[in-house]
């Protein structure tokens, strides 16, 4: 496995043999079952696997986890290593933003609901990075978790207006036993607020099941949500939605299908999560 940190080099290994696919899969690391699901996928599918780990500085605000987010390099490349994966980036913040660096990607309407309106800055920063890390590897095909719903429309956007010759993949959200995401952020919790986590998987299966009987008002789909998520005392949540899979705005009566997502803080820490539920997806 080659951990490389300098874009010259990893130009030279990605393009030793043009015949070959490559996949991608961006990542901040301290990973877990849930980037490996999609380290294995890419693996599957392509002739090459690369990883990059990078806590990018410009998708968190002054005020975010920044200088807290966990980290274990060491511990990360033993798990890729024994994925069998081909290559890691792991630039520092100066290779990936040299001091004269000046340009960003934007996508307009799909960044500003939800996390964009929680975290303003934060969708700039993650089109930004993965646009430079699609350049720099040239993967064939991209792999991200449907974990950060609005992040894969973000990116399908960014890929379709900027005309990127990358395959998006988009594969499932992997869960603890009690239902709760994995997160690198997971880590935070106290063992109190990681058991009252389990609220967030709750309160989205009462909306989908509300949905699959027939309830396609999203007020009282954002209702039920809320409402479950004010029994657990450890929640304070941020926002609940029933919104449009594609365009991510709050849909009054739901017709074909709706993303339901929510954003809670335990104490400081802030988790997402998100339900994709089709009047398809329920008749199958
Ligand atoms: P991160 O390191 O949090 O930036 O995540 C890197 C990639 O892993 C993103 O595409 C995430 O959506 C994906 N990911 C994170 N957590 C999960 C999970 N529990 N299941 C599936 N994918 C995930």
């Amino acid at each position: 496995m080659n951990v490389i940190d300098s874009i010259p080099e990893i130009r030279q290994l990605r393009w030793a043999d043009p015949t070959l696919s490559w996949g991608l899969v961006p990542t901040m690391g301290y990973l877990h079952e849930g980037h490996l699901a999609l380290v294995r996928r890419a693996k599957a599918e392509n002739d090459q696997t690369a990883v990059t780990i990078f806590v990018n500085p410009a998708q968190f605000a002054p005020t975010e986890d920044l200088s807290t987010y966990p980290r274990d390099l060491a511990r990360d490349l033993t798990l890729l290593q024994a994925e069998g994966v081909d290559l890691v980036f792991t630039p520092t913040a100066t290779t990936i933003y040299p001091p004269d660096f000046q340009t960003t990607v934007t996508v307009q309407q799909v960044s500003q609901p939800l996390e964009g309106a929680a975290r303003p800055t934060h969708f700039q920063g993650v089109a930004t990075v993965v646009a430079k890390l699609f350049n720099i590897l040239q993967p064939t095909r991209a792999y991200f978790g449907q974990k950060d719903a609005q992040q894969t429309v973000v990116l399908r956007q960014m890929v379709r207006d900027l005309n990127f010759n990358v395959a998006m993949i988009i594969c499932p959200t992997i869960r603890e036993a009690d239902g709760l995401a994995m997160s690198s952020r997971n880590a935070y919790l106290s063992p109190e607020q990681r058991q009252a986590a389990a609220v967030l998987r709750r309160a989205l299966l009462a909306a989908q099941s509300a949905y699959a009987q027939g309830e396609r008002r999203g007020d009282h789909l954002r209702q039920l949500m809320t409402e479950t998520i004010n029994t657990e005392p450890l929640a304070r949540l941020d926002y609940v939605s029933a919104a449009d899979p594609e365009t991510l705005q709050e849909l009054t009566d739901v017709e074909e299908g709706v993303l339901l997502s929510t954003a809670v803080f335990f104490g400081k820490t802030r988790l997402i999560d998100n339900i994709l539920a089709s009047a398809y997806e329920m008749a199958k």
